[in-house]
């Protein structure tokens, strides 16, 4: 299965694919989690992301492409994936096209996850993660167990500094002008599924399901 989770930040891309990936038996694959662990490795690629990203904007084309092809490239990814936030413009989405030609492979469904841009601010804002396992939660609709510290392992809860407010507004911005456009494309294709994102997590993915194998 070769999914794309389209959809504004705070849609709930990564919550579904976490859920699509053992439905589906196949990995996700997370641009913007892969560079966070590179700005925390430190590595160069994550010394010219970190700040590009803490200002709310896109990573240049290229350096997102190089680090989704080495991705792409290893072997678990082979039977198929579910892209969450990748593409992100249209030189990202023709440069997977050519990928996957290459590969004698093509997409299954393109699920673009539609939330108003209000909901979609109260939810980041609210967003709290755990920096040493990933686990993610929210203040309001699902908080630890202990205010401010993970369940998993204790560790004291963050906000990422991109979740901050007028970050958010100017991710939700930049994702208007340059990744939404992509519906269109998509939609051209005859790829495009839109899904309204709002609702329990579990009656979203049933969705999503239902979109993706029976359209
Ligand atoms: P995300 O967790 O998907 O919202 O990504 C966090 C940040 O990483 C974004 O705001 C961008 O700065 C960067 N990023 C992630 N994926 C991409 C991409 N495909 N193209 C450009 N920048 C990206």
């Amino acid at each position: 299965m070769k999914i794309i989770l389209l959809g504004p930040p705070g849609a709930g891309k990564g919550t579904q694919a976490k859920k699509l990936i053992s439905e589906f038996q196949v990995p996700q694959i997370s641009t913007g989690d892969m560079l966070r662990q590179a700005v925390r490795d430190g590595t160069p690629l994550g010394q010219k992301a970190g700040p590009i990203m803490q200002a709310g904007q896109l990573v240049p084309d290229q350096l997102v492409i190089d680090l989704f092809e080495d991705r792409i490239s290893k072997p678990d990814a082979g039977r198929g994936f579910i892209l969450d936030g990748f593409p992100r413009t249209a030189i990202q989405a023709q440069k997977l096209d050519q990928l996957l030609e290459s590969r004698k492979q093509s997409l299954d469904a393109v699920v673009s996850i539609d939330v108003p841009e209000e909901a979609l601010v109260a939810r980041m804002a609210g967003r709290r993660s755990c920096p040493k396992d990933g686990s993610v939660y929210h203040v309001t609709q699902s908080p630890p167990k202990k205010a401010g510290v993970c369940d998993h392992c204790s560790t004291p809860l963050i906000q990422r500094d991109d979740d901050k407010e007028d970050r958010i507004r100017e991710r939700l911005r930049v994702y208007s002008q340059q990744t939404a456009p992509l519906k269109d494309y998509y939609r051209e294709r005859g790829l495009l599924r839109e899904i309204p994102g709002v609702g329990a997590p579990d009656a979203i993915l049933t969705e999503i399901k239902r979109a993706v194998v029976d359209p």
